[in-house]
């Protein structure tokens, strides 16, 4: 895990530096807390509600905090990044949960990869186990009598990605965080090559720094501030959730197969997820393709047929061009980039607000996140 930054020289009168944070997903709320802890006067502005629900990619997140079975095909740099953020997960939600009030979700329970009939579960990676059917059906009771074999990674984690942004909301306020729900950023301002404030519909406002969580919007609020920026794109997610009963619950750990994963939280919902689809900021869900979500959780776990069905969302995961997350400045002095975390910014929340705070306050990144600096996309477009 890395070392979290220091107070040290550099980061002098930072008691009364004026950050503006824009957007309040996970990324957002995280890095506004961090700040706020070391003292700053945080704003934090979302042009939605605090947290935000409609095409926020948290508030559709499962929760999974996998970095085992989510990084098989990772580079070596993602993959540590990571691990890391997997091991700074168990204090950074006792914290947050201290702090809150309220519990983020934050479950170590492992999860099962299952596969069904005749087909033979691969070579297992770095913290997964093959184990086979008895032992499965020891695990996961649940899982549908045909269960071969499966992948068992005892390390995998999970959050509940709505508790999770209303306790960082709570934990923003209580460190002195003001929110400004419902206040879009309309531009960022800019003077003499340093970003200087943002623009609302009520008019400018002057701030130190601004540091920009936008998710899949932070490239279209970068260009229409004339900003260089990295290409991002909206990568949709549509996933489907029943309603379990926290005392009999049909699956009680993470179980992936080759069609969906199953996400049983403490409050007793079940996620089932999720597409993955290039179709722009459409909100249309189709309920072709949720329906055969819900029919593979079915195949897997058979009583899930027995619950009742609460919702169906979609969300907007921030994706680079790279698939890698896009941290720390670029072009001006003054801004700050906390996005691109595609498919694990749950996962990678205590490492994006930590290193996003220490941009912020100390103008650098630490060595585990250099990789995915937002300046690569400046040297790209040179
Ligand atoms: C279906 C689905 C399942 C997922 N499952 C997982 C999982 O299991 N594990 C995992 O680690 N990750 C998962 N992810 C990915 C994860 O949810 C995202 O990487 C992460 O939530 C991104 O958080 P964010 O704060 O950057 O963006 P968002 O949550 O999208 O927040 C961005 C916020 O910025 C606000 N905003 C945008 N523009 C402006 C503006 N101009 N002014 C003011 N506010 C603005 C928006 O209103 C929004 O609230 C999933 C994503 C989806 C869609």
């Amino acid at each position: 895990m890395p070392e979290r930054w220091r107070y040290d020289d550099t980061m002098k009168g930072i008691e009364r530096l004026t950050i503006a944070v824009v957007g309040g997903g996970v990324a957002g709320l995280g890095v506004a807390w961090r700040l706020a802890q070391a003292g700053c006067a945080v704003t934090l502005f979302d042009a939605g509600q605090v947290p935000s629900h409609n095409g926020a990619a948290t508030w559709a997140s499962a929760g999974m905090i996998c970095a085992r079975l989510e990084m098989v095909d990772a580079s070596p740099p993602m993959a540590a990044f990571a691990l890391s953020a997997r091991a700074a997960w168990p204090a950074f939600a006792a914290e947050l949960d201290r702090s809150a009030g309220m519990s983020c979700g934050y479950l170590e329970r492992g999860a099962l990869h299952a596969f069904f009939g005749r087909a033979h579960a691969p070579h297992p990676g770095a913290g997964v186990e093959r184990i086979d059917r008895a032992t499965a059906l020891r695990l996961e009771p649940g899982l549908a009598d045909d269960v071969a074999a499966a992948l068992w990674a005892p390390g995998e984690a999970q959050a509940d990605p709505r508790w999770l942004v209303l306790a960082l909301a709570r934990a923003c306020r209580a460190a002195g965080v003001t929110v400004r729900a419902e206040t879009r950023i309309n531009r960022l301002l800019e003077a003499q090559g340093r970003v200087t404030g943002v623009l609302t519909a009520e008019g400018p406002a002057n701030f130190d720094h601004v540091v920009v969580a936008a998710g899949a919007w932070t490239t279209g609020l970068l260009k229409v501030s004339n900003l260089p920026g990295p290409r991002l794109r909206p990568v949709k997610g549509e996933l489907l959730s029943l309603a379990g009963d926290r005392a009999v619950m049909p699956v009680t750990r993470l179980v992936w197969t080759d069609e969906c994963y199953i996400v049983p939280h403490g409050d007793g919902r079940i996620v089932v997820g999720a597409t993955q689809l290039e179709a722009g900021f459409d909100t249309t869900l189709d309920h072709e393709r949720i329906d055969a979500l819900r029919r593979s959780a079915e195949r897997a776990v058979p009583a899930l047929a027995r619950l009742t069905e609460l919702e169906r969302v979609c969300g907007f995961r921030p994706a680079a061009d790279d698939g890698l997350p896009v941290l720390g400045g670029i072009g001006p002095q003054g801004l700050t980039l906390a996005t691109g975390q595609f498919r694990n910014g749950i996962l990678f929340a205590p490492l994006i607000a930590d290193t996003a705070a220490q941009h912020t306050l100390q103008g650098r990144l630490p060595d585990l996140a250099r990789p995915f600096a937002a300046a690569r996309f400046a040297e790209a477009a040179a």
